[in-house]
């Protein structure tokens, strides 16, 4: 059994990396069914509902209701990558067992297919995964957002076959904090600690820090330039620091490497907090020796968060935001609407829309709340976006439902 948060620091992980992609064991391209997978994938997440809205600048227009989406929104580039790579690997490898170290995106009907294709998932107990279950020469796949090394490590001496669908751009990130380590730079990672992407992250880290937003930035950076209270700031990063992380010799030089869905915004925030105070700390000139940053977000994450500050600047009654609860660039977009006062709903699919003009919704604190009276009478112009890990399919069945209730309501 293997801890998601374990984390030895004794391995060469760039070595180790370099090694695994020689082996025959490992993949990280598909297995040459891209035609075949390409129209099932069709067939099962596309719309062309969807597709038509898109055409007609992204605006649906029917009885008293304007729909107008994001101009960028679903599946990312990453993800389709992985999602298809998983489809690829059931056909290639049709009689083997396979596993996933974890659910292939954050999106439910996704991982249902997965389900329905006999591709397990590594169980979990007590928060921690049980590898006892894979056997030699089974298959495993590594999600989207990737896999610590030490899992990498232990399905290697496992004997299994590794299909690794990890997205390019959280391998670049990878690489980033790779860099700090070789330089013996502290790697500052702008992140949720427990997100799969971070704790892989910071599996490839040498020293690091984990910060979740500017407040623990600037606390951080208050420490840096006042000192504080060292019992304080270990107990606050007791589970987002490497072990031994010690707050006044680890924050001399730090660098900047980010989950790759956090607001960019933010992340570029606390990189020039960071500048700043190092500036500050020491002598410009030396900033070089103390200081590193990289622009590590991916275009995805950016052009979606970009749509969606362009979508809230128009006149909405109110907006939908779809995806997975535990997606976290879904998070971020109900985020912005929810900081333009915009009544902003979270659902993962059109399930929770209930009856009796109900919505069962994800809050921002991550509990699940049921407004009422959600869906105002008359005239109406929803905003309506979705996370990188969402199929066109659920936004259409979202819009359907939408549409359906407003002609009932207006029969009624
Ligand atoms: S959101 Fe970006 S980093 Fe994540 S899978 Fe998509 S393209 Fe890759």
């Amino acid at each position: 059994m293997i801890s998601g948060n374990l984390r030895e620091k004794t391995m060469d992980t760039k070595a180790f990396k370099r090694s695994l992609q020689h082996s025959e064991n490992y993949h990280r391209k598909g297995f040459g069914h891209q035609a075949e997978v390409a129209t099932q994938l069709q067939s099962e997440y596309q719309s062309n509902l969807i597709q038509e809205i898109r055409n007609n600048n992204y605006i649906l227009q029917r009885g008293n209701v304007t729909i107008q989406l994001a101009e960028a929104f679903g599946f990312c580039w990453g993800v389709e990558r992985a999602v298809a790579m998983a489809y690829e690997t059931r056909k290639h490898f049709p009689s083997e067992r396979i596993w996933m170290t974890n659910e292939i995106i954050h999106n439910p009907s996704v991982n249902q297919r997965m389900v329905e294709m006999e591709v397990g998932f590594i169980p979990v107990e007590g928060g921690k995964k049980d590898f006892s279950v894979v056997e030699p020469g089974d298959v495993v796949i590594l999600p989207a957002f990737g896999a610590s090394v030490q899992e990498m490590q232990l399905l290697n001496e496992k004997g299994c076959k590794i299909v690794d669908t990890t997205c390019p751009w959280v391998s670049k990130v990878w690489n980033t904090v790779e860099k700090h380590k070789k330089v013996d730079y502290t790697s500052i990672i702008h992140g949720k600690y427990k997100h799969e992407e971070t704790v892989a992250t910071s599996s490839f880290a040498g020293k690091y820090l984990i910060v979740l937003n500017m407040e623990q930035a600037e606390y951080v950076v208050n420490y840096i330039l006042n000192g504080g209270n060292r019992e304080e700031f270990l107990a606050k990063f007791s589970k987002a620091c490497s072990a031994g992380f010690d707050p006044d010799k680890d924050l001399e030089r730090v660098g900047i490497a980010n989950q790759t869905t956090m607001l960019k915004s933010e992340t570029e925030q606390i990189g020039k907090l960071f500048e700043r105070t190092m500036m500050k700390k020491y002598d410009p000139s030396e900033l070089n020796q103390h200081f590193q940053s990289f622009n590590t977000i991916c275009d995805a994450t950016q052009e979606r968060q970009d749509a969606m500050l362009g979508l809230v600047e128009q006149k909405l009654d109110l907006m939908i935001v779809i995806g997975g609860f535990n997606s976290s660039n879904t998070t971020q977009l109900q985020q912005i609407a929810v900081e333009r006062q915009i009544p902003s709903y979270h659902i993962d699919s059109e399930m929770r829309i209930l009856s009796g003009n109900r919505i069962e919704h994800r809050e921002l604190n991550g509990n699940l709340k049921i407004t009422e009276n959600w869906l105002p009478d008359g005239e109406i112009v929803v905003g309506i976006t979705s996370g990188a890990s969402t199929p066109d399919k659920v936004v259409e069945d979202v819009i359907d439902k939408i549409l359906q209730l407003k002609a009932t309501a207006v029969v009624v």
